[in-house]
């Protein structure tokens, strides 16, 4: 499918690599959030992520804190001036985070595999003018991927970014979800207009390979990252191993050696 895409760029951004999109895995408390938020502010960030609805793997873990969080990131955007993202997982998802001013929507990885749950996120969209950040599916499926992008682009959404948060394998010896960079690649060849963001949080799955996969995706001139940072990531609900405080986030970003992409 042929498709004719618009800037993801919300005024006020500066649109030179990478974008950076920072926050918590999820919001769990709004002191927490409120302190994650001005700590990740203060770097200069315009982008805020939080989760508020958590799909996991297994029941009895945090599964998110419900609509209740976003009134926090009502207050994020207030006082921070950030723009917020969160995840949509259903219609419902999508009219409470709309209805509540959230600036960008991601699909979760674990929802793009399912294309009756991408189709009822993009019928809930239709008419509505609003970036929409894919991940990939868990599984190594490009088509699925590209999939879920044409059930969007056929609600009318224009403005679509892409994820690259790994895929999921048995064998979890470094990576906690294997890179494959060369299906995000190829994903740029069929779709040259989509800006790719990457993931190196979920990627990694732990702190150490959060700056060498930055690198890696500004080498291969993916054009923004979508970083999970926390206030104390030892203590955070959901993903505590890959979180960073917002001054190691800034550390990592102020590291990355950013060369042109046409050379
Ligand atoms: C997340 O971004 O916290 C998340 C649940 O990610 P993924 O869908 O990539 O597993
Ligand atoms: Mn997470």
């Amino acid at each position: 499918m042929e498709m004719q895409l618009e800037s993801i760029m919300l005024p006020g951004i500066d649109p030179q690599r990478p974008v950076v999109i920072a926050g918590p895995c999820s919001a769990e408390t709004e002191e927490q959030v409120m302190e994650t938020a001005k700590g990740i502010a203060d770097k200069g960030i315009k982008l805020f992520r939080a989760g508020i609805w958590k799909p996991r793997t297994k029941p009895g873990g945090f599964e998110g804190i419900g609509a209740e969080g976003l009134q926090w990131l009502k207050r994020v955007k207030k006082e921070t001036g950030m723009y917020v993202a969160t995840e949509v997982a259903t219609k419902d998802h999508v009219f409470e985070a709309l209805k509540a001013g959230i600036d960008v929507l991601w699909i979760g990885a674990r929802t793009t595999v399912n294309p009756f749950a991408v189709q009822e996120i993009a019928d809930a969209l239709k008419g509505v003018d609003v970036p929409v950040l894919i991940k990939n599916p868990v599984n190594p499926d490009l088509e699925l991927w590209i999939g879920a992008f044409e059930r969007l682009y056929g609600a009318g959404i224009r403005r679509l970014g892409a994820i690259h948060r790994g895929f999921s394998s048995y064998d979890k010896k470094m990576y906690r979800n294997l890179p494959l960079w060369h299906i995000p690649i190829e994903l740029r060849r069929r779709m040259p207009e989509l800006p790719i963001f990457c993931d190196p949080s979920h990627i990694g799955g732990k702190r150490e390979l959060v700056a060498p996969l930055c690198q890696q995706a500004m080498d291969l001139s993916f054009d923004g990252l979508i970083i999970e940072s926390h206030c104390n990531p030892d203590c955070a609900w959901s993903d505590a191993s890959q979180q960073i405080t917002p001054d190691v986030l800034d550390y990592v970003l102020n590291l990355l050696v950013i060369r042109d992409s046409n050379q």
